[in-house]
């Protein structure tokens, strides 16, 4: 029997297993941490051995395969060590992607996969193809590869997820855009961290579309010295491409495998610049796996977006309270100022991933009227706004912050919670600091 064994218990791992025993795999789950009850519930119903708080490593050396976790990172001695082995080392999208003929939408990118794929899974979705959303987001993709399987399947990649590839190929890759993320798992290299983007692409051939936007730098220059085999499709917010989607005034144009396409911006529910890119690749890989563009144009409007990004919660005395935890970078905070037409009471800060503030400085200048710094060390903030910046306040709870916005706020202002920093300092994750800020709006 062939012995495939699974680094880490969670969503992907548990799924992995349970792929790996109905493909007359022998299983192994380790896992150094706790497996929570749930998934230990169903690795026990399967009959799958497994082990937490320990990795048994003469058991694990003795793999055909690895399947690693996202979180698991490659400098571990662990995985140097079955990568000096020669033993595959591969993600749950690898595996998942050999028992599947599924057609395949990827997306990646640093900011808006989420938005992406969930735009894209309701333009599939509404034009009645049989798919399922999986990957970095909501249940395990291996998991419906066993279990049900679907002839499409829109996939959210992050960079972890691509660096344990080897044959996987969507039919459709996008990718949203590149900025500096995540570097302490690239030696600090930006070019590790672009390279691990671009991995979607590299079995791709011409039959297979590379979905990206045009407008961003990195991606353009990476493309020009790295070329690839698929078919490039550009989006852009700035003129007309030859192929691809672009913007009129405020129009969405689509060209498209000799397919048009144009729909107002006005349509969209989402705001922000950002939003109207997100619209443009989820339009555009929508109508590649054949979804009809009267359908596109109407779904496209009912789209109501993920939670924590740019969410708006209430308007309490015509001021709107929006929540966008999901922000834990510069970049998307950057898109969340430049959307929002408003004077803006921003509460911001939390555990500082290396930012650099400076490409928000017009923006501040421009629409902030107050911060209100919510983290445990608010230094780089005050240092970066405090010249700029006359009201600033120092919190240390989501409540406070929340109340101190309150009394801030005017009439026809917008409350923002876009924090430009990971969660962990105060919060279990940014869905818990977002949960944290609704509930205190809706107490105020
Ligand atoms: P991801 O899954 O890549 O983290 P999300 O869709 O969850 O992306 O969005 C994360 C944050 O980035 C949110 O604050 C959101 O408003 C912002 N964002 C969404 N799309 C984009 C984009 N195309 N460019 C920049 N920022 C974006």
């Amino acid at each position: 029997m062939v012995r495939l064994v699974v680094l880490g218990g969670g969503e992907s791992g548990v799924g992995t297993a349970i792929l790996g025993l109905k493909k007359g795999f022998e299983v192994f789950v380790s896992d150094k941490g706790e497996i929570k009850d749930k998934y230990k519930k169903v690795l026990e119903h399967f009959g799958i051995e497994w082990e937490s708080g320990q990795h048994t490593e003469a058991k694990i050396l003795n793999a055909d395969v690895v399947m690693k976790s996202p979180g698991i990172p490659d400098k571990v001695p662990l995985i140097k060590e079955l990568v000096a082995k020669g033993i595959p080392v591969i993600s749950e999208i690898e595996f998942a992607s050999r028992y599947t003929d599924a057609t395949i939408i990827g997306i990646t990118g640093s900011n808006g996969k989420t938005t992406t794929t969930m735009m894209t899974y309701h333009l599939v979705k509404e034009g009645r193809l049989n798919a399922g959303m999986a990957g970095n987001i909501g249940d395990s993709y291996a998991k419906m590869v066993a279990e049900q399987d679907f002839d499409h399947y829109v996939l959210e990649i992050s960079s972890f997820q691509l660096d344990g590839i080897v044959d996987f190929k969507p039919h459709v890759a996008v990718i949203t855009n590149i900025t500096p993320d995540h570097l302490d798992r690239y030696e600090y290299k930006f070019e590790n961290y672009i390279a691990s983007k671009f991995r979607i692409a590299m079995n791709q051939d011409e039959q297979d579309y590379l979905i990206y936007d045009a407008d961003d730098e990195v991606l353009v220059d990476w493309l020009k010295k790295h070329p690839v085999r698929s078919k490039l499709i550009p989006f852009t917010l700035k003129g007309e491409v030859e192929e691809g989607a672009w913007l009129e005034n405020d129009t969405i144009k689509i060209k498209l495998e000799h397919k048009t396409l144009e729909m107002s911006t006005d349509i969209l529910a989402l705001e922000g610049q950002h939003n109207v890119k997100n619209t443009m690749a989820a339009s555009m890989a929508a109508l590649l796996v054949k979804v009809r563009k009267e359908t596109i144009r109407q779904s496209i409007q009912s789209f109501q977006g993920a939670p924590h990004r740019l969410e708006k919660v209430l308007k309490i005395n015509h001021v709107e309270y929006i929540n966008d935890s999901k922000a834990t970078n510069v970049n998307a905070t950057f898109y969340a100022l430049d959307g929002i037409k408003k004077p803006i009471v921003w509460i911001v800060g939390g555990v500082d991933k290396g930012n650099d503030y400076s490409e928000l400085m017009p923006l501040v200048r421009e629409k902030v009227k107050g911060i209100i710094c919510l983290g445990v060390d608010n230094s780089k903030i005050k240092d970066a706004f405090g010249n700029v910046i006359d009201l600033m306040i120092e919190t240390f709870s989501m409540e406070e912050a929340v109340k101190v916005a309150y009394k801030m706020a005017e009439r026809g202002d917008a409350v923002l919670l876009s924090p430009a920093c990971a969660s962990f300092d105060l919060f279990q994750n940014y869905e818990d600091r977002g949960n944290q800020f609704k509930n205190a709006v809706k107490n105020l």
